[in-house]
Order: C-alpha cells, then structure tokens, then sequence
C-alpha cells in the first residue's frame, strides 16, 4: 500500500526541500557514511542509523526498490590535532596491544549488534574500507595530475581546482579542520590528504603500496571510491551527521567532480541529521565514559525505547537526551504495544462480515495523514501521532486496523505484531530483586488489599519501591522497573 503524496526531501545542498527524483526510475540508491571503528558507539551515532534507516523504510514504503550502502571506516579516520594526525585505529592498537584489524572486527560486531537491537535494517552491502584500497589507489591516481600536489607526508587535494568548493557547507573556514592534520606546505588549509604516507623509518600496521609510498587511503577519499564502486555516479541519496556537512562531505562532493570530470556532486540529495546531545556531556568519546545503546539496557531501557526516543523528534533537530525523555518514550512505546496486542486479540473474537463504518474511514484518513507526514521530509513525530490516530477508533474493525497498523510498522519498525509488553521489560544490571520475589510481594500486597489491609499494601508498595520496583495498579502487567 502507497500513498499518492511526491516525497519531498531536504537537500542540505540547496537547503531546500526538493522532490525525490531517483537518478534510475524506480530505483533508490543511498549511501551513508559508516561508523569509524576504533571503539563502541555512543547513542549519538546510533541516531545517524536510526535515521538512514526510517529513509531508507520510507523509500520502500514509498514503492522504491532500495539499495543501501553502508560503509566501515577501519583505516584513514584521524584524531584531532592534538594528536598530530593518529590514525584513530593505530592510535586503538597501540593503546590495547591488540591489533588494528582485530580491533575493527570487535567494534564492527559491537555496532552491528546494536543496529539489531534498533531494528535497523542491514544494508544491501557494508563496504569496508580495508577492500577497496586497490581501488582508492587507482581512483587517486586518475586525479592525481589535475587535482593533487604531493608533500613529504602524502598526496593532498588542492580545493581550489573544483568549482564552488565548500558550497555544501557554506562557509570555508578553517575551523573544523581538526580531522586534518596540520601540514607544512599545503597550499590552503581547506586541502586534504587523499594518501597519507607512513612516516620514514615507521611501520605502520595498516600500510599499502601506492605511487607515493607506503601508506593509507584518506578517509574522504574511502567514501567517494565506495559509494561510486557500489551505486554507480551520479546516485540519489548521500546521509551522515550533520557534522559531516561542513568537512567530510565537501571534501566527497570534490574528489566527486575531480573523478567525474563535471560539476555533478555525487548524489544528488545530501542529508544530514542533527546531534543527540547530552548536557552531561556523555556523548564524547574523546571525554571518556560515554552513553552506548548497552548503558540504556544496563539501566533497565529496551532499547526500542532509544528507537522511539529518535522518531518522536524531527530527524533535522537537535535532540536533548534525558533518561526522563527516555523513560517518557519507553511508556509510550509500551502503550502502544498494549494497544497493538488488544487489537491483535479482537482479530481473533470480531465477526467476519462487517460493514463499512464511518469509524472505518476515519482510521484510513488518519492512515493517509501518516504517509503524508512521511511524504514531507520524514515528519516521524506526526507519523507517531498518526499511527495513534489510527489505532483509537473503537469502532474500526480491529482486522481493518492490523493491517493497516502492520503497514505503518515497515516505515516505524517496532515489529508491533510480535513485541510484547514482557519484552520491553528489562532487568536492570544492578537489581538485586528477582522476578519470583516481585511476584510473591505482589500477591501479599493483593491478599491485604482485599483484606483492606491499606498500611501492609503501602508498606510492601514501598519496599517493592525501594528496590526499583514500581507497583502499577490497574496496569495488566502490574509492574515495572523504575532504577534511577
Ligand atoms: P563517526 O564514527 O565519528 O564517523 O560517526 C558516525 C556517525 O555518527 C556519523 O554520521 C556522524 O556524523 C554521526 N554522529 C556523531 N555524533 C553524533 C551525535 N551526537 N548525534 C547524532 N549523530 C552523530
Ligand atoms: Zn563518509
């Protein structure tokens, strides 16, 4: 089921909303930029994902046939200036004793895991960096004469040859350059390496052969070479956080018209979600302990919850963490699995032969106000809104509703049909309670109730408090983890 709706974008290129008009009829090809693996990832990059992901479910929703591309950063990614241009995963293998490939596979099964706990869809192909090097190499070779000048330290990108450099970005300025090592000898501090050679007399654990010496691809360089090897120049759809449109993109967006020959960008949609911040300031890995999609869980939150968290705002704003704002969007989610979980079992009980209500109608209305919510740049936070429209018509028939809810759940991807409310339910970490001791309490606490025992109900309502256990009454499941 489609909507007729034209779905609008916006592109950070023009900062505009444009019409999606796929490059190949019938066709969406979408690339986003990958993870660096050199560690865990915090719940701020995780929105990155959340966010390719509900494009990418959109656009199938929508009736194209989807190709998605995400790539593994595992070499090229440098430190800030600070460190005078590490590679984040040599710089990783030194500080552990570990090697840097093993590194990369640990941290890359890590986000992969944590794209599964979010329902994020695997992408047709993750690309990782490490294979494609034979291709970097021959894709900076074809430049290197028009485009690149070469210092003692590697093979750099001279800006000023490409037309409107920095346009995605908006201002060229040298802020932000702290991703690129400060080089004696470039010739404008927006320059970059596409090859950075090992240092003489150093070994480097992650080195190729190149034209230029022993070395590694540039970590600009790596997404242009993959999303061209896999979709093919020009695609539709470049995604990545929105700090990523003031440097890694614009550095794609040249090494794009150097290779192409022409002004064309690449694709022709750039997009970017805005950050998940956090005043605490967990969201740093640089700072130390930071927020991971496996902290949530250790506290008691599916992480379904973070899921929710993401949708319920705009993917362009700037979204505040809380674990308040994260408990709010655990209940909410658990209402609707509740709401979802009546409807499934009416299905079962409702007669067959209905006839068309007006109630009826008004969940296909709210339906449509869904995938037009969708239609206008991803407008999730409606969408949510929708869906709850759709599914409160008492009288709609509930068999109308399934299906209808089972259609907005490929956009919003909760499984809605299959989660249940004991799913959402996590023991956190450091509980010390078990569920068989809750559920005894429980029973005491009902006995006195029924004896009108008020003082033994509150006092066991009160231990059960203690222990992060919140009693719910009138709630089917009675009961719910409440750490703080
Ligand atoms: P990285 O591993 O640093 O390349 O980041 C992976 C993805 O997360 C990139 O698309 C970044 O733009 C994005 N990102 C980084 N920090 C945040 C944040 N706080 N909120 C949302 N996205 C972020
Ligand atoms: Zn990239």
């Amino acid at each position: 089921m489609t909507d007729g709706a034209q779905l609008k974008l916006f592109n950070s290129l023009t900062r505009q909303m444009e019409p999606f008009q796929p490059v190949h009829p019938g066709e969406a090809r979408v690339y986003s930029c990958g993870p660096t693996v050199y560690n865990y990832q915090h719940i701020g990059n995780m929105r990155a994902y959340v966010f390719a992901d509900t494009l990418g479910r959109v656009l199938r929703f929508k009736g194209y046939d989807l190709k998605h591309i995400i790539n593994i950063t595992d070499v090229g990614h440098l430190t800030s200036d600070a460190d005078a241009g590490d590679d984040k995963m040599e710089k990783a293998a030194a500080l552990s004793g570990k090697t840097a490939w093993d590194i990369a596979a640990f941290y890359t099964a890590e986000f992969k895991r944590d794209l599964n706990w979010l329902n994020v869809t695997p992408p047709a192909k993750w690309t990782v960096a490490t294979d494609y090097v034979p291709a970097m190499i021959d894709y900076a070779k074809s430049i290197a004469e028009k485009h690149c000048y070469e210092l003692e330290s590697g093979l750099y990108f001279d800006v000023s040859t490409v037309p409107e450099y920095g346009r995605l970005a908006r201002a060229v300025t040298d802020d932000g350059e702290g991703r690129i090592e400060d080089v004696n000898g470039k010739r404008s501090p927006a320059d970059f390496a596409i090859w950075r050679k090992t240092p003489l007399g150093e070994t480097r654990q992650m080195e190729w052969d190149s034209p230029w010496g022993k070395g590694a691809p540039g970590w600009h360089l790596e997404c242009s070479v993959m999303s061209a090897a896999e979709l093919g120049m020009p695609f539709d759809i470049h995604t990545g956080g929105i700090d990523h449109r003031e440097i890694h993109h614009p550095n794609e967006i040249a090494q794009n018209q150097a290779h192409e020959g022409c002004a064309h960008t690449g694709a022709s949609i750039w997009m970017h979600n805005n950050f998940l911040i956090d005043r605490g300031g967990k969201m740093s890995k640089s700072a130390g302990e930071f927020l991971r999609l496996q902290t949530l869980v250790d506290r008691g939150y599916h992480p379904l919850a973070y899921r929710m968290m993401c949708l319920q705002a705009h993917y362009r704003s700037e979204l505040e963490f809380s674990w308040e704002g994260l408990g709010a969007a655990l209940v909410r989610l658990k209402r609707l699995v509740m709401g979802v979980e009546k409807i499934d079992a009416t299905t079962k009980t409702e007669a067959k032969e209905q006839t068309f209500s007006a109630a009826e109608a008004m969940s296909i209305v709210h339906y449509g106000h869904f995938a037009e919510a969708l239609s206008d740049d991803l407008n999730t936070p409606l969408a949510l809104t929708e869906f709850e429209n759709v599914i409160a018509y008492k009288q709609t028939p509930a068999v109308i509703k399934l299906s209808l809810i089972r259609e907005m759940d490929r956009v919003l991807g909760f499984d809605f049909t299959k989660l249940t409310r004991q799913d959402l339910r996590i023991r956190p970490k450091t509980a010390t309670i078990t569920e068989p001791e809750i559920e005894a309490a429980l029973a005491q606490r009902k006995d006195a109730r029924a004896a009108r025992d008020f003082a033994t109900s509150d006092r066991l309502r009160d231990e059960l408090a203690a222990q992060g256990v919140e009693v719910m009454d009138g709630d089917p499941l009675g009961w719910d983890w409440k750490l703080s």
